[in-house]
This record gives structure tokens, sequence and C-alpha cells, in this order.
């Protein structure tokens, strides 16, 4: 009998899984999880692209509970990217729109 090549098994961390799938219902979305998580890995393949584009432009650091931090090379200046309530915030550009918040909202690794 021929193997069905349709679709992988893919192996992942049951605790991470278990977690992911919790807060993944809480969403009600009209898509299967599978489906969910490709159509997200694809589109964090376009945002790790992008970012690894900006990489000569920004250094980064991940600050775990108080966002992201990095170096703009271009402006010479260090900056700090978190969400507030839901919101992006930029320590030099406040709530207003800026490069700071697109190079760390595209980043697959910002998670606020
Ligand atoms: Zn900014």
């Amino acid at each position: 009998m021929p193997r069905d090549r349709t679709y992988s098994n893919l192996t992942v961390n049951r605790s991470d899984y278990e977690k992911l799938r919790k807060e993944y219902d809480k969403l009600k979305l009209d898509q299967s999880l599978n489906t969910w998580i490709m159509d997200i890995a694809f589109s964090g393949l376009v945002r790790q692209s992008y970012t690894l584009d900006m990489e000569e432009r920004f250094i980064m650091a991940d600050l775990k509970d108080e966002g992201f931090a990095f170096l703009d090379k271009k402006n010479k200046e260090l900056v700090q990217i978190k969400l507030e309530k839901g919101v992006l915030y930029c320590s030099i550009h406040k709530n207003e729109p800026c490069d700071h918040k697109i190079f760390a909202s595209m980043n697959p690794k910002f998670n606020g």
C-alpha cells in the first residue's frame, strides 16, 4: 500500500501545543488550527525576510516582559518597543507611527 504523502506528521512540544490550542480556541476562528498555523508560518517567512533585510539598520534585543530594544544605526538611537494595553509603544515616537514599530511588528519573534 503506497504511503499518503499529502500531509506531513509534524512533531511539536505537547505543552506548547496545548497552550497554543487553548489561546487559539479563545479566538473562535472559522479555520482549523493546522490551517491557521500554516498561514501564520507563511506570513512569518515574509516577515522574517523583511527583518533580515532591515538588519543593516537595526540591531535588536529581546527584553522579555519589557518588549524589544534595538539600536537604530541610521539615526544613532536606542529604542524600546512594547505592547501597552494592546497598543504598540515606541520610547521615542510614543504612540505615533514610526519605522521602529513597523520593524518590531514585522519581526516574527516580537510578541509584545
Ligand atoms: Zn519609533
